[in-house]
């Protein structure tokens, strides 16, 4: 069985990283995408808001499950059977952070990193550029998923609304107001 990891924040998932995820799930048995739980990062959407969003929009693959994850990323392969690491690579800048991280990563436990280049449709994509103009009113549709678009304009009309009662607060001042809401707190994640 290969199974391999697609980590990251996925605050939220875009297009890009489901490129990424689907390539991956057509190479490899198992694809387990795995959600980086950081106290210390602010955040949009909770871990679990992000969870039920990769499973919703990953669901149509057989071999794919979400999950998530705190450390080292290399105990987390140690103990779900996990032999390599795949990763985008969207432009140069992340090449050598990436080549650092696959570098150390094999020296600590022996696990390998394959580098899948970005489709250039998405080349330009993250997370945080998808949130700063979606906060500003731009459309990001077509960059990410249609619940995920959903979502995202519903988090940050709650946030708008937030914002006018408590001003001088941007939605990653409120990142905790966003588990208070949770609203996908009610579905179940995969
Ligand atoms: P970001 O905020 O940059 O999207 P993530 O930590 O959520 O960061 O991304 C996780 C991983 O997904 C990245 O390390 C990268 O390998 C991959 N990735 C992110 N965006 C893209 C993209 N647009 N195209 C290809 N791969 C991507």
């Amino acid at each position: 069985m290969r199974r391999v990891v697609c980590p990251g924040s996925f605050d939220p998932v875009t297009n890009g990283h489901l490129d990424i995820i689907g390539r991956a799930s057509g190479l490899y048995d198992e694809v387990v995408v795995a959600v980086l739980i950081n106290i210390t990062k602010k955040s949009l959407f909770s871990v679990d808001e992000r969870v039920a969003m990769l499973g919703e929009v990953t669901k149509g693959y057989g071999n794919v499950r979400v999950e998530r994850f705190h450390g080292l990323l290399v105990d987390f392969c140690a103990a779900n059977g996990i032999t390599a690491i795949v990763k985008g690579l969207r432009a140069v800048s992340d090449f050598e952070y990436e080549m650092q991280m696959a570098q150390m990563n094999y020296r600590l436990a022996k696990v390998e990193t394959m580098f899948m280049t970005t489709n250039p449709l998405y080349s330009f994509l993250s997370s945080s550029l998808i949130k700063e103009i979606a906060t500003y009113g731009g459309d990001v549709s077509g960059l990410v998923p249609e619940i995920v678009l959903t979502e995202l304009r519903a988090r940050l009309k709650d946030l708008s609304s937030a914002a006018r009662r408590l001003p001088a607060m941007s939605w990653e001042s409120h990142a905790g107001a966003g588990r208070l809401i949770g609203r996908f707190s009610h579905r179940q994640t995969r």
